[in-house]
């Protein structure tokens, strides 16, 4: 099946218990079993207890490995919680490659918690083969990929890096949350894990966090990483897995849309005299866009920018947007804009004038019009 019948169809089957079409919420927090704790054989069975596993989480973590093109999925109550348990399942000793811009969150895992667990964190310009092969030859565990990078939108090339991981004994993980399954499918790249904030684009309405791996195999990874999840506790709540997985179902029509909007937006920006730099892979002149080209279908959503002036204008623009809705996040329906720096806590490692957008699914021309009006008070180039 096409991907876009897929995410309609996988995990969607009707109840067996009603036929309802639409899937049911299953609330319960345990299942009955045999008197020897023989699980449930039947059509929705195999549950105990639900920070284990739950008929609802079942269902999204079907369809999330469907769409990802993995053997099996496991959701998570957040994307951090995701990471976190993929991360601290490899071995003391252990040495990950994480990439010089990434999601903040993953930085501070790996420069706080990670040693804590015995594992150093080796930070490396992803977009860089030779800088990732020279970190190799030292010894590598884990590849973390993250592309398009959060803030810069940094293309890393998934299929030249797991090629060099494998060769040195690592495998490769890529966090998918910016491009999504419908613009980039990592495993079919050849990564072995594929990690997505579910509270982006998936869930894609701003109302539901969640994190999911897809893992190219059912292997010891993944056992171990489920027994970790089932005794941490990270587990999605049945509500938040349902409304994930009603969000996968207009993935596809929501992503054209974003990749459309954020075309428009970029090639504004980029012929406009108060910006001073735009970073969007789908701009031909971008440094990510000949990898991104190979690698993805379109080129997403995300754009960051500066506006000539530093970060008072760009402090401005945020004050004066009107449709873009100042906030952090993203793949929601609404357009927001941030600060990056601010956004990222006491130790800012993202340039001061940065500005990163969201776009939603509003008409292009409303979302030109308002960086237009809002950038009429910065500088000049
Ligand atoms: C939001 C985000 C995360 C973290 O996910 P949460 O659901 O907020 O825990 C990780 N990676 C990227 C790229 C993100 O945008």
């Amino acid at each position: 099946m096409k991907p876009e019948t897929l995410a309609i169809h996988a995990g969607n089957a009707p109840d067996p218990a009603t036929g309802a079409v639409a899937p049911p919420i299953q609330l319960a927090t345990t299942f009955v079993h045999g008197p020897a704790a023989e699980r449930h054989t039947g059509a929705e069975g195999g549950h105990e207890y639900q920070r284990e596993s739950h008929p609802t989480q079942a269902r999204l973590e079907d369809a999330l490995a469907a769409i990802e093109g993995g053997a099996a999925a496991l959701a998570f109550a957040t994307g951090m919680a995701a990471i976190h348990a993929l991360l601290s399942s490899l071995p003391r000793g252990s040495r990950v490659l994480v990439p010089r811009d990434v999601y903040s969150g993953t930085r501070v895992l790996a420069r706080e918690f990670l040693p804590e667990l015995g594992i150093e964190a080796v930070f490396v310009d992803t977009t860089d083969l030779a800088a990732v092969r020279a970190a190799l030859a030292g010894g590598i565990t884990c590849v973390w990929v993250e592309t398009p990078s959060n803030p810069r939108l940094e293309v890393s090339d998934i299929a030249a890096i797991a090629e060099a991981a494998h060769a040195a004994g690592a495998i490769v993980a890529c966090d998918n949350t910016f491009a999504t399954p419908v613009l980039q499918n990592p495993l079919a790249l050849d990564a072995d894990v594929v990690m997505h904030s579910t509270t982006k684009s998936l869930g894609g309405h701003s109302d539901v966090m969640g994190g999911a791996l897809v893992f190219a195999r059912r292997d010891a990874l993944f056992e171990r990483v489920s027994h970790r999840r089932h005794l941490t506790g990270a587990t999605l709540a049945p509500f938040n897995a349902w409304l994930i997985l009603r969000g996968i179902r207009t993935l596809h029509v929501r992503v054209a849309q974003h990749c459309r909007n954020a075309r428009a937006i970029a090639e504004f920006l980029a012929a406009h005299p108060k910006v001073a730099r735009v970073h969007y892979p789908g701009l031909p002149g971008d440094p990510g866009h000949a990898i991104a080209s190979r690698q993805m279908r379109d080129y997403g959503g995300m754009i960051s920018f500066a506006p000539v002036g530093g970060r008072e204008a760009a402090l401005e623009v945020c004050r004066r947007a009107r449709v873009f809705t100042n906030a952090t996040s993203l793949g929601g329906v609404e357009s927001l804009i941030e600060h990056r720096a601010s956004v990222e806590g006491p130790r800012p490692v993202t340039a001061d004038d940065l500005l990163r957008l969201s776009t939603g699914l509003e008409h292009a021309d409303d979302l030109i019009a308002d960086l237009a009006q809002a950038l009429e008070t910065a500088g000049s180039r």
